[in-house]
C-alpha cells in the first residue's frame, strides 16, 4: 500500500509499504482483534508535527485522526464507515479494567507510540476502538472526531454551570473546538486569540471573541489554555479567579518555567486534559452542534503528503487533511 513513513530523520512517501492485516482468525479478544480500515481522510495535527521533531521517538507511519471504512474485519462491520480511538490498551491492567485504556501504561498509540497510523491507504485498529459513523455525518466532519473528543474530555473532568465565566486562550483548531464544546454547557465563553480570521470563525460559530491586543486583565471562573505556547500559560494563570480552575489543553513539549505561587495563594485547581472518548463527539457532530468544516484549509492527496505536512507546519495554518484515494 501507499503510506507516509517517518524514519526518525525524514518523512517520505512510500508506494510499497507493507499493508497491515486484520487478525480476526488468530485473536482471542476485541482488544487483540483488529480490523483493516481503508482510510478516506486523515487529519494532520500538531502532535504529528512534533513527531517529525523527534517527539516520542516514534518511527513508522504517523497519523491518528482519520475516518475510513472497514475493509477486513467482522462481517457486520464490512463497508461501514468508522472512526477509531487512538489508545490501544493492554486490556489487563488496572487502568484498562477501569475503562481508562487511554492511561494504560502498556498502551500503544496510533501513529504516536509503537503502532502505525493513518497517513496510509489502510490502518489497522482494534475492534474495541472502532465507532461506526452515523450516516449524516460527512467524512469531512467525522475526521474531526478525535480532536473534538479531546475537547469533550474537559466536561468529564470539570463541572461547568450555566453562566460560568469561561475564557479559552488560543484561537487555533484546539481552542476553537474547546470553545464550541464549552458553549454547549451554557457557560459564558470568551475565546481569545491573535488571529482576526480565526476569531471570525469562532464568531460565526456564535462565540464572543476577543483579540489579544484588546485584553484588559480580568478574572474568570475557568480558563482553558489551548495556545500551544508557553507564554499562554502565564496569561492563563493570571486570569483565573481565586478558587477557580485552570485547564491545560496544550501538550507543551520541553520544560517551562512558571511560578507556582499564584496557584497556592489563589487556591487554583489545575487540571491537565488530553484524549477523550468518542461517543460525545459523534453525538455532537450528528446533532450539528459543533461546526468543524470551516476549520479545513486544504485537502491533499496522500502522494503529496510530505507537502501537506510542510503546509500544516506553516504559522497560522488551519486543518490540513490527506485523502488517500
Ligand atoms: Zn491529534
Ligand atoms: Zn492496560
Amino acid at each position: 500500500m501507499r503510506a507516509l513513513y517517518w524514519d526518525g530523520h525524514d518523512l517520505s512517501f512510500n508506494s510499497v509499504y507493507p499493508a497491515p492485516v486484520s487478525t480476526i482468525a488468530s485473536a482471542t479478544s476485541a482488544l487483540q482483534t483488529t480490523a483493516l480500515v481503508k482510510v478516506h481522510l486523515a487529519g494532520i495535527c500538531s502532535t504529528d508535527l512534533q513527531i517529525l521533531k523527534g517527539y516520542m521517538g516514534f518511527l513508522g507511519v504517523p497519523g491518528h485522526e482519520f475516518v475510513g471504512s472497514v475493509d477486513e474485519g467482522p462481517e457486520e462491520l464490512i463497508g461501514k464507515r468508522v472512526v477509531g480511538e487512538i489508545n490501544f490498551g493492554c486490556g489487563e491492567c488496572e487502568s484498562c479494567r477501569r475503562d481508562l485504556s487511554r492511561h494504560c501504561p502498556n498502551r500503544r498509540v496510533m501513529g504516536i507510540l509503537d503502532a502505525d497510523g493513518a497517513f496510509a491507504d489502510y490502518v489497522s485498529v482494534p475492534l474495541a476502538n472502532l465507532h461506526v459513523v452515523p450516516d449524516h455525518i460527512t467524512d469531512e466532519e467525522a475526521v474531526f472526531t478525535e480532536p473534538l473528543a479531546a475537547a469533550f474530555e474537559m466536561l468529564t473532568q470539570v463541572q461547568f454551570n450555566p453562566g460560568d465565566d469561561v475564557l479559552v486562550l488560543g484561537d487555533g483548531k484546539l481552542g476553537n473546538l474547546c470553545a464550541q464544546v464549552l458553549r454547549l454547557t451554557g457557560a459564558k465563553v470568551t475565546a481569545m486569540g491573535k488571529h482576526a480570521d480565526k476569531l471570525a470563525l469562532l464568531k460565526q460559530a456564535g462565540l464572543r471573541t476577543l483579540e489579544l491586543s484588546d485584553w484588559r486583565p480580568r478574572l474568570f471562573d475557568v480558563v482553558v489554555e489551548a495556545t500551544g505556547a508557553a507564554a499562554g500559560l502565564e496569561l492563563a494563570l493570571s486570569a483565573v479567579r481565586p478558587r477557580g480552575t485552570l485547564i491545560l489543553k496544550s501538550t507543551l513539549a520541553g520544560n517551562h518555567q512558571v511560578s507556582l505561587a499564584p496557584i497556592v495563594i489563589n487556591e487554583i485547581n489545575v487540571i491537565g486534559s488530553r484524549c477523550g472518548l468518542f461517543g460525545a463527539a459523534l453525538d455532537a457532530l450528528e446533532a450539528k452542534q459543533i461546526s468543524v468544516t470551516p476549520l479545513i484549509e486544504k485537502i491533499y492527496p496522500l502522494s503529496n503528503g510530505v507537502d501537506a505536512l510542510d503546509h500544516a507546519a506553516k504559522r497560522g495554518a488551519k486543518k490540513i487533511l490527506l485523502r488517500p484515494s
